[in-house]
């Protein structure tokens, strides 16, 4: 919609939600029982009736066809980490050549995509290759509209046959149902009786590039694998920070007005935006939502970001790291629980008791943290991500918990049997039986922490800017129903609840604060002093991914219905070649554009120099700096040409083991990688030598300050 948008004309109230399906729209047009029966099924108390159902898909039809979608489509989240969409339309032709439009129930509920050309990592060899999605109904079909071509989209999870997730939607259901049993089996435990329903919420903050589209189609980089492989810094980086909260300029202003247009039509509650570190780098953050629809908004919001670029002659770059030398896009993800009478559980309350139950869920989360790091680190792993984290810009790959220096303070108190000190003028009693009543400080920040508790939840800030949100959720909520298990199996068999309460805080806090740090995540000394404490560093994807079939981990997949053995196992073969792919694109790339591209173009300029050092000679003058000149492009010309050829030897010998997934990703970790950094080295040289004008692509500098 590139027409101006006037809230003048149309106010915001009006335009808010008018592409989705909400509840508001199901009220007015559903029947009440129908409405009421639907509302049941989102609450997880009864399965959707076939008859339910129909009334359902007439309802949507009729809203659909209003608002002028033609065709609808079951929209799901396979393995590839995007969504994949095959689009029906309504049409159904009867024998005098007249039409009906017809959307049944069934239609509604179940779609069946051929599952076949998806990644399953070997689902497929063992159950057959048919797959169906299935409707979430806890998240609302909306009207996709782009180009005036619209759509009814129908949020589902896609399942095979046999009833194995093929994508991230079905585990991330899975493991909100296993943190809502065991958080209330706690609750319960602890004499809570108004909470029916544990609920996790989630809030991303989403960073992205933008580049004139003119640049971007001159870099096959860029269009191939979506981050530059070649490319020098500018004389200007980000060193002056002045890009961060920066006025934002009048075309990424008006780009970002249709982008919050197009975001709030879909009901999708697009509220903060500024300008990010690196040039040329934005931020977009949505209200929080449970855990699903903010998976789902977030992977509609990454394509409404593309598509309004594209209509405003920009492309926006959502890969981790687009360009090096400057900030790398991120995905912060806010997470906390709660529960349907409207508690967050990570609030500190007033009264000692509700304290006892927020440190009951915070060390609970600490020892989940803890335990299952490598878990949430796999979570945040792919090719891209590794050039953020510990690259002193992102969160070290090692995962450490923020708390704040105060609530520290009170937890070490308790677990070493200290009084806390004065607060307020009032002193705190910490004992083993009491649990102190205390202020919180909510203004501690630290913003180097991967897992940072900031005042009612915890932002998890390793996630990658291009990655699903429903990967690392599926993990936080595993990792932390388990340890909600134990504490409610102990709970329940407890005489005294009060006092086993503060004696698990009181423990796991004492055996889990090696995982807190408040201090400088990105300095240097961390990783000695994280080492020291024994916390696992897994420095690239392909050591993160090699722990996610760890015997210990399966044995939670399993206990809480999340993954089956062959779920996860397919999952580490689809991430791990995934992985080698994305190099392997990558590496080709870069030969290509070194041999077809960088080596043409230095080699002209080469020759054009040297032609110049003829004739100068030949008039008696001395041209000794050009011939230095010279000499050094010859250099880096060979340098680059050689480094191209052992470039795709290693890529050669890493793409010829085959029977191997892990095997291969290393060698591409491990050869292929150092390889791509060999060759860069000399193709970025010759950036700096040749002339502008023979240069083949647009430079950072293009790239970084124009828009
Ligand atoms: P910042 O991290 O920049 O200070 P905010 O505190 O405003 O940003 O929040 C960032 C994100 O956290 C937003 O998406 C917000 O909706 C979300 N958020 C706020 N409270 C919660 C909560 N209790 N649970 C989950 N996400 C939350
Ligand atoms: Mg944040």
């Amino acid at each position: 919609m590139s027409e101006c948008i006037d809230f003048t004309k149309k106010s915001l109230t009006e335009v808010y939600g008018e592409n989705c399906f909400s509840d508001v729209i199901m009220q007015e047009r559903l029947p009440a029982k129908v409405y009421k029966e639907l509302k049941s099924v989102q609450n997880g108390e009864r399965s959707l009736s076939p008859e339910v159902a129909e009334v359902v898909a007439n309802a949507m039809k009729d809203w659909a066809l209003e608002k002028g979608a033609t065709h609808y489509t079951h929209w799901f989240q396979p393995l590839t980490g995007l969504t994949a969409e095959k689009h029906d339309s309504f049409i159904n032709p009867c024998y005098d050549g007249t039409v009906l439009l017809e959307f049944s129930g069934k239609e509604l509920i179940q779609g069946e995509p051929d599952a076949s050309s998806f990644p399953n990592g070997g689902l497929r060899a063992t159950f057959e290759a048919r797959g169906y999605t299935a409707w979430d109904t806890t998240s609302p079909a909306v009207i996709k509209e782009n180009l005036g071509v619209k759509t009814l989209t129908i949020p589902t999870a896609f399942i095979s046959y046999t009833g194995e997730a093929l994508d991230k939607k079905v585990p991330l259901l899975r493991s909100m149902e296993a943190i809502n049993r065991q958080a209330l089996r706690v609750l319960k435990a602890i004499g809570n009786t108004t909470t029916s329903r544990i609920i996790t919420n989630v809030g991303p903050e989403q960073e992205y590039f933008l580049v004139d589209e003119e640049f971007y189609d001159q870099r096959p980089d860029l269009r191939l694998t979506g981050r530059t492989v070649f490319g020098t810094m500018s004389a200007k980086g980000q060193e002056m920070d002045d890009h961060y909260f920066g006025a934002i300029k009048e075309r990424v202003a008006v780009f970002m007005k249709e982008l919050n247009y197009d975001l709030w039509r879909l009901g999708i509650s697009a509220k903060t935006q500024h300008n990010e570190v690196a040039p040329n780098q934005f931020e977009i953050a949505t209200i929080y939502d449970t855990a699903n629809r903010s998976t789902d908004t977030n992977q509609l919001l990454m394509e409404t970001i593309k598509n309004v670029a594209n209509r405003h002659g920009l492309v926006a770059l959502l890969h981790e790291k687009p360009f090096a030398g400057v900030n790398g896009s991120g995905k912060h993800n806010n997470w906390s629980i709660g529960t349907d009478d409207g508690h967050n559980l990570l609030q500190p309350g007033d009264s000692p008791e509700d304290n006892a139950q927020f440190l009951l869920f915070l060390t609970s989360v600490i020892k989940a943290v803890d335990m299952y790091a490598p878990l949430l680190r796999l979570s945040a792993a792919n090719a891209g991500n590794d050039h953020r984290l510990g690259a002193n810009e992102a969160p070290p790959a090692i995962i450490s918990m923020f708390l704040g220096d105060q609530l520290t303070e009170i937890l070490d108190c308790i677990a070493d049997e200290r009084e806390l000190k004065k607060r307020d003028g009032k002193l705190v009693e910490v004992g083993v039986t009491t649990i102190p009543r205390f202020p919180m400080d909510t203004t501690d920040r630290n913003r180097t922490s991967p897992f940072a508790f900031t005042g009612n939840k915890f932002e998890f800030r390793m996630v990658g800017s291009l990655q699903s949100l429903a990967g690392p959720n599926t993990m936080i909520n595993t990792v932390v129903a388990e340890i909600l298990s134990e504490v409610a199996d102990r709970l329940e068999r407890s005489e005294n609840v009060m006092k086993e309460t503060a004696a698990i805080i009181k423990e796991f806090y004492s055996r889990h604060r090696r995982i807190v740090f408040n201090g400088n995540g990105y300095a240097q000394e961390w990783v000695a002093e994280a080492l020291s404490r024994g916390l696992p560093n897994l420095t690239s994807t392909v050591s993160a991914l090699a722990k996610m079939t760890d015997p210990e981990y399966v044995k939670i997949f399993e206990k809480h219905g999340v993954f089956s053995k062959a779920e996860i196992e397919s999952r580490e073969e689809i991430y791990l070649e995934t992985y080698s792919k994305q190099i392997n694109i990558e590496a080709g790339i870069m030969a290509e554009m070194a041999k077809r591209m960088i080596v043409p173009a230095s080699t002209r300029y080469l020759q054009e120099v040297l032609d110049s050092v003829k004739s100068q000679t030949a008039l008696g003058l001395d041209p000794a700096a050009q011939k230095a000149l010279a000499e050094k492009l010859s250099i880096h010309v060979n340098s680059t040409l050689t480094a191209a050829d052992t470039l795709e030897d290693e890529m050669a010998a890493a793409l010829a083991i085959e029977d191997d997934t892990l095997k291969q990703a290393k060698a591409y970790r491990n050869t292929v990688i150092p390889a791509m950094a060999a060759l860069r080295t000399h193709g970025d040289m010759l950036e700096k030598m040749t002339d502008k004008a023979y240069w083949p692509f647009p430079s950072y500098e293009d790239m970084l300050f124009r828009l």
